[in-house]
């Protein structure tokens, strides 16, 4: 496998001043607004974002629209050809696209090379599409000599809107299924780090997609309300925090949207007595300050059942202190910095106030620097003694603080997770299955890790989400996707 290598350590001057890709071209949206991106490591400046008008997002739908006649009478097989092609050029420039999410988002080089390759799975899911769209049919299902069958039809055009966390691979959890079923679609990246769907634009350009099948616009929360209020849009799929996915969710189905809306979490770990707590505590430290806590699977909340609470603190203290904190390009760091400088001051405003609601703080991220970095670096933290009724225990603080709770069985660990607004994971680490068994049935979230801290489920497996974590009923990947972004149609026939 040859790996791309044009891209130099800073993300390329042409991604300086983004541009929408629209129909099949880069065009400078109309908008005079426009917001600085940088590189959360260094805090320099990288590229600047236009934020698209009404008008903008119009002219991306005029030309999806325009896209859909042929795109939709294409056959899936054909359709399929150009995921195969975009899935080779896609590795091919992985190392590039890895490379520009480390400089954009922050994350370090072998995490975003991680979400690459998911983002590679779904193409590569989605290439199936000839035997994922497939309908079904019963002869003489409607009476003798009356044969019934569903077809699956594609519906027009779809917008997808994401959050900074995977700037890559959330995208790719939905338009491959959209386009691959006979869709149109808008990427609306998060406005925060949009530089590598630029990339993948150039990817999908040359992977020949037909002009206006794949669209780019760029933009914060005015160009998500063009987006929600335009009457051709048929259906809106996003990810981002619990506030924003419910607002999303009630305005696109009250103009008759579909819409599937992913939000934010508080994710609960679960280690039992029985658990083997020096495997369990690499897993725990990566569940919850990989991606420096920015990830919806991130583990933040950490309950040591029985008499295990002791021994777990000082582990999962020592092995937590120990994480290279620094810039994600440097191979050998094991945690970035968080994405700006207003959402640093967030994590650090909340360990503050743990602190004074009355939390211990066991291991303290807030004096970190990293020497000739002026980003937004928190080290990793850790806060015992939490209680229910603190902030901390009850916002997502999206970032590397983990709370630790004592609790004295099982049932205590099920209720504190299933009591959660939130339910977008849950993980219990046990050598129990009776105590695995139960816990899968009994808690209320949508991805459960047995063993396992960060339950991310595959592309050929739905991502779950329940409660405040997914408003909706259809979920991301695979055939959920594929249901999505289809309409079943019945059709009943008889033959005289
Ligand atoms: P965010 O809600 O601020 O932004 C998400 C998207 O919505 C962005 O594209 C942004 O431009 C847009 N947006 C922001 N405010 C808006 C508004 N008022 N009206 C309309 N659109 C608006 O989220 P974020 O900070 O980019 O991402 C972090 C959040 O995403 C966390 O809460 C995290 O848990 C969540 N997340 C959830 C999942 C999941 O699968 N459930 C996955 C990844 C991230």
């Amino acid at each position: 496998m040859v790996r791309g290598t044009t891209l130099l350590p800073e993300v390329k001057s042409h991604y300086g001043d983004l541009k929408n890709y629209v129909g099949g071209e880069w065009r400078t949206p109309e908008t005079t607004a426009w917001l600085e991106d940088t590189n959360p490591a260094t805090g320099r400046v990288i590229a600047r974002v236009p934020l698209s008008t009404k008008d903008d997002v119009d002219r991306a739908v005029q030309k999806a629209l325009r896209a859909w006649d042929a795109w939709r009478e294409t056959p899936p097989l054909d359709r399929a050809r150009h995921f195969f092609v975009l899935r080779d050029l896609m590795e091919h420039h992985a190392e590039d696209l890895a490379r520009v999410v480390v400089q954009d988002m922050g994350k370090t080089i072998d995490e975003a090379r991680g979400e690459i390759r998911r983002a590679i799975e779904n193409v590569e899911v989605a290439a199936g599409i000839p035997s994922l769209m497939m309908g079904y049919n019963l002869e003489d299902g409607a009476g003798p000599g009356i044969d019934e069958e569903v077809l699956y039809q594609p519906l027009g055009v779809f917008a997808g809107i994401s959050p900074f966390n995977f700037p890559v691979m959330v995208q790719f959890w939905f338009w491959p299924y959209a386009v691959a079923t006979g869709n149109c679609w808008i990427a609306k990246p998060s406005e925060q780090d949009p530089t590598a769907m630029q990339l993948v634009m150039d990817l999908v350009h040359q992977a020949g997609f037909p002009a206006g099948v794949v669209n780019l616009v760029h933009g914060a929360k005015e160009t998500v309300q063009a987006i929600l209020d335009h009457p051709d849009i048929a259906g809106v799929s996003f990810v981002g925090s619990s506030s924003v996915a419910k607002a999303v969710y009630t305005k696109a189905a009250a103009s008759g949207k579909r819409v599937q809306a992913g939000g934010g979490a508080k994710n609960v770990l679960v280690v039992m007595p029985d658990a083997k707590l020096d495997k369990v505590v690499s897993n725990l430290v990566s569940s919850c300050y990989g991606c420096a806590g920015e990830r919806c699977l991130a583990g933040s909340v950490v309950v040591g059942v029985g008499d295990v609470h002791a021994d777990l603190r000082r582990k999962f203290s020592a092995a937590a202190a120990a994480l290279k904190v620094g810039y994600g390009l440097d191979e050998t760091v094991q945690m970035g910095p968080v994405i700006s400088a207003g959402h640093r001051d967030r994590v650090l405003g909340f360990i503050d106030r743990g602190e004074q609601e009355g939390a211990q703080v066991a291991l303290d991220g807030r004096t970190v620097r990293v020497s000739g970095y002026d980003g937004y670096f928190v080290g990793p933290t850790i806060l015992d003694d939490v209680r229910p009724e603190m902030a901390v225990a009850q916002q997502e603080i999206f970032g590397p603080v983990a709370n630790l709770f004592a609790v004295g069985g099982l049932d205590d660990a099920v209720e504190l997770i299933n009591a959660s607004p939130y339910g977008n994971a849950a993980t219990i680490y046990t050598s129990s299955g009776k105590h695995a068994r139960d816990f899968r049935h009994g808690v209320r979230a949508g991805n459960i890790g047995i063993n396992v801290g960060v339950a991310a489920p595959m592309a050929y497996f739905p991502f779950g989400g329940m409660k405040n974590s997914f408003f909706g009923d259809l979920h991301p990947q695979s055939r959920d996707a594929v249901r999505f972004f289809t309409e079943s149609k019945v059709v009943i026939t008889r033959w005289v």
